[in-house]
């Protein structure tokens, strides 16, 4: 039995507003994951079930790793389609919001979406929403936002909207929020959830190859490389930290995507309880954090990069060169020592 957990008002609500809306578009966070994409699109292919016009316009480009679910070309990316993407947020009389909930998250395209007179809709799994939607339903203790928009199709009387397509896409996100169903999937609803996507007939083998196992030999060398020569333990603290220059990313044809579930693996190392990851991108150094049990990487990318996330996975940014940010994590690390409760979230 899956209990309803929106609050019927905000559920009447969303009812109406897609009864008197047309247009639609639905966006996620820049640098999408496969709960961002998974969500949209299986939010997509229902809406036009619907017959809604709807579509999806992501801040940038969907890694490749994510372009195999049917939908995938029809994404308008704002930075390859400015004009087009501007034109479909203006036009929108509903702006759904999945999988991200502040402007930060959006990017390049937070002016246009907050000149855009649509009804903005929160559908997101992550702490603290910013007080910028109309509408907001946010469960920060769900899985994924897969889960949560199947929850709320569910409340909506539409799960018989969800076709073998949005079926897999809801899969992707729930799968890659939880590593697979390892972390965050404790909950036995988000079983019978699996149970009645799985009734759409997808193969899900084929899912999971693809987005979770599927590696260029670059990629699996960088991977190698990092985790021999770049990999730094801090054993005193519980914690552990790899780097990657832009240089040392040129070497190994570095192509977005690749060092995805790098961060996890120091995890795998008893004792290591922490691990932060740190990429040099174009303006930043990108940073990714990973823990296990109460320690809370969510506070800890706060306080620190400009960023948040959830308590065992949480990223931002850091501005300046990376032996500054090799210095700034060394400096987490001896406030960690000083106080070992710093970042222990006790419920
Ligand atoms: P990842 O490490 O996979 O990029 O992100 C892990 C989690 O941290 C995701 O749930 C994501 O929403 C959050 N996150 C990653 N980067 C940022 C960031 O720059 N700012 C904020 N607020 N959250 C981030
Ligand atoms: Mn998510």
């Amino acid at each position: 039995m899956i209990r309803p957990i929106i609050n019927e008002e905000i559920i009447n609500r969303l009812r109406a507003l897609l009864n008197g809306a047309k247009q639609v578009v639905i966006t996620c966070h820049l640098s999408p994951d496969g709960d961002a994409v998974g969500s949209s699109l299986a939010l997509c292919h229902i809406l036009r079930r619907l017959g809604k016009d709807a579509s999806v316009v992501t801040p940038d480009m969907v890694p490749r790793a994510l372009q195999f679910l049917p939908g995938m070309r029809d994404i308008t990316v704002y930075t390859q389609q400015e004009a087009r993407a501007k034109r479909l947020i203006d036009d929108a009389q509903l702006i759904f919001c999945l999988d991200f909930n502040t402007l930060r998250r959006i990017d390049k395209m937070a002016d246009a979406f907050t000149a855009s007179a649509a009804t903005k809709i929160l559908i997101d799994h992550h702490e603290d929403p910013e007080d910028i939607f109309d509408l907001q339903i946010s469960f920060p203790e769900l899985s994924s936002t897969c889960e949560l928009l199947y929850r709320v199709l569910l409340q909506l009387h539409m799960l018989n909207l969800i076709d073998r397509d949005a079926a897999q896409a809801l899969y992707l996100g729930m799968m890659t929020d939880t590593g697979n169903f390892t972390y965050g999937s404790d909950n036995p609803e988000i079983y019978e959830i699996l149970a009645s996507l799985m009734r759409r007939r997808f193969d899900k083998q084929w899912i999971y190859n693809m987005a979770m196992n599927t590696f260029s030999a670059d990629c699996l060398r960088l991977q190698g490389y990092a985790i021999d020569k770049k990999m730094e333990l801090l054993p005193d603290v519980g914690g552990a930290f790899i780097t990657l220059t832009r240089q040392e990313l040129k070497q190994y044809h570095y192509r977005k995507g690749d060092t995805e579930g790098l961060v996890n693996k120091p995890l795998a190392i008893p004792g290591v309880d922490w691990v932060i990851f740190m990429r040099e991108d174009a303006d930043y150094i990108k940073v990714s954090c990973r823990s296990q049990g109460n320690f809370s990487v969510n506070e800890l990318c706060n306080k620190y990069f400009h960023g948040g996330g959830h308590l065992n996975a949480a990223g931002g940014e850091y501005h300046g060169s990376m032996e500054e940010a090799v210095a700034s994590v060394l400096e987490i690390a001896n406030e960690i020592k000083n106080n070992p409760e710093l970042f222990i979230i006790t419920k």
